[in-house]
């Protein structure tokens, strides 16, 4: 059993409110370790020393910035695999997986080294007579970033990592079901060279989100996480006068056209449909076949690939598929929805109810579904499941494919497979999703490009990593300066203001 606390001023620092929170193992169900819950006094206290602490930082040149960037590369790179221990360990997933998010992470982090070039401002050179004019990005002060459990690490090093490259300092608000390996992030950018006071990591509850929330020390809220508490986050956010970006749920469609590759479609589904265990915003979880005979031969080939899927706990190799959804709540909350599937009616092809492991029987194991035949009137099609569950909604045409992704509620990813390139250009095009892949399943966007979705996925104007995020932790001043005596006496101009 160990205990997990906040991290302000470079210290580890004990949680003061007696509130704390179970740890679980998602593989046995057993409490593993328990984390403090922040209250206001606490989270108050944390920003009150980041605020005393980022004039410094913001106020130091870029290339300096970047040089702990860069040191904190090299360490994510000699603590990945203790760091993918740590990650496995509270959230479930594979080894794999957990190298791969905190990889992924690190990428950002590698792009933060380039804050120098991010920076630069805009000059024009004789906007009038003697007159010049320049723009500059300056840091926001104290930002905040809220963090969801299904990526401890990327997501934390998105969120922190452009935001203390621009010069901000940070209050860091991990999911409280995995807090661990965000507390380590904060360690390791210490030992990289952050500045005592520039990254807070406080743990906490609603109390601590809205603590952050009502703060007007608070320049700006980062937040990834559910639909409901992303809108919710970024009105009360932006009601008490802060810049918000707050990214939400997601239902993911993948459109397989009669003339697609049909097993590079079918792995592709398994990958991105029961990778993690569908616990992935950018997971596949309603395929779309076009056409009867690309919908039969999918499923026939779907059905065996699923059914050889290996559902383990990360620690029995790397051979796992994916592990245990994160509570017993989620498990619940999954095989609820797999009911109204069958009970509204769809075809239940894969059904895995009864899934028992031995010996982890206590754990949030959840066997890999299949449904046929799903229409967009059933709960199972509307509602984000966020577990190892792929609904198949047959399309007689792409118009009624695409009309599909188009008219649901979430933007956030997408796909196409065809050989067909016009289809494969109209369908990026005219689809109002943020992110789409063509023969690509999980299209997320590198480090360099910006991460986000529409409509009911993501709210707020900018998205995440890439140029947006130098620009959501700026803001642009514009400097209009006139040097009147560097003109010549009889010149075409002469300044008289003080004549
Ligand atoms: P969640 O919304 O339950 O929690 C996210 C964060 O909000 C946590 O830090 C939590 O402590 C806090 N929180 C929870 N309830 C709150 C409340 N009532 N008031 C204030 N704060 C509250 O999400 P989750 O279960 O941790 O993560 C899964 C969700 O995140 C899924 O919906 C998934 O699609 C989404 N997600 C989206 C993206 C994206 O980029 N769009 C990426 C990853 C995950």
């Amino acid at each position: 059993m160990y205990e997990i606390h906040h991290f302000v001023d470079s210290k580890v620092t004990k949680g003061t409110s007696g509130r704390m929170a179970d740890i679980l193992n998602p593989a046995t169900g057993e409490v593993q370790g328990k984390v403090a819950l922040a209250n206001k006094a606490e989270m108050d206290a944390a920003i009150e020393v980041a605020a005393k602490a980022q004039p410094a930082w913001g106020a130091l040149n870029p290339q300096k910035r970047g040089r702990v960037m860069m040191a904190m590369v090299h360490l994510l790179n000699r603590d990945m695999d203790k760091l993918a221990e740590a990650l496995s360990r509270e959230h479930g997933k594979t080894l794999p997986d957990a190298r791969g998010d905190v990889q992924r992470g690190l990428e950002v982090i590698e792009y933060c080294i380039g804050a120098p070039q991010m920076l630069k401002g805009e000059y024009s050179d004789n906007a009038g007579p003697g007159i010049d004019m320049y723009s500059m990005r300056q840091p926001l002060g104290v930002t905040a970033a809220i963090a969801p459990f299904n990526f401890p690490a990327m997501i934390p090093l998105w969120q922190v990592g452009p935001a203390l490259a621009c010069g901000n300092a940070v209050i860091m608000k991990p999911s409280e079901r995995d807090p661990s390996v965000p507390l380590m992030i904060a360690e390791l950018f210490a030992e990289a060279g952050l500045p005592d006071g520039i990254l807070q990591v406080v743990n906490g509850d609603k109390e601590a989100v809205d603590a952050i929330l009502d703060n007007e020390t608070i320049q700006a809220v980062g937040f990834v996480g559910s639909t409901p508490i992303a809108q919710y986050i970024y009105s009360r956010a932006c009601a008490n006068g802060k810049r918000a970006q707050c990214f939400g749920g997601a239902k993911n469609h993948m459109i397989i056209m009669p003339d697609a590759d049909m097993d590079q479609a079918a792995d592709a589904l398994v990958g991105a449909g029961f990778g993690a265990a569908g616990e992935r915003c950018m997971a596949i979880s309603v395929a779309v076949p076009v056409g009867k005979e690309t919908a039969d031969k999918l499923i026939e080939k779907l059905v065996p690939r699923i059914e050889k899927l290996r559902v383990a706990p990360y620690t029995d190799g790397d051979d796992v598929d994916y592990g245990p959804v994160i509570t017993a709540a989620a498990k619940e909350n999954i095989l609820r929805l797999i009911q109204t599937g069958v009970d509204q009616g769809a075809n239940l092809v894969v059904d895995n109810r009864d899934f028992k492991l031995q010996g982890y029987e206590d754990g949030f194991f959840v066997g890999p579904h299949l449904f046929d035949n799903v229409t967009t009137d059933m709960d199972i099609y509307k509602t984000e499941i966020f577990g190892p569950v792929l609904c198949t909604v047959r399309a007689e045409t792409y118009e009624e494919a695409i009309g599909y992704a188009m008219d649901h509620e979430y933007g956030n990813g997408t796909a196409i497979f065809t050989r067909d390139g016009d289809t494969a250009r109209d369908f990026a095009n005219r689809i109002n999703i943020g992110m789409v892949g063509i023969n690509v399943p999980i299209p997320v966007p590198l480090a360099y490009h910006t991460f986000g979705g529409w409509k009911k996925s993501g709210f707020g104007d900018l998205n995440q990593h890439g140029p947006d995020a130098f620009k959501f932790f700026t803001r642009t001043k514009t400097v209009t300066s006139r040097w009147p005596s560097g003109l010549k006496e009889g010149g075409e101009f002469h300044f008289k203001a003080f004549d």
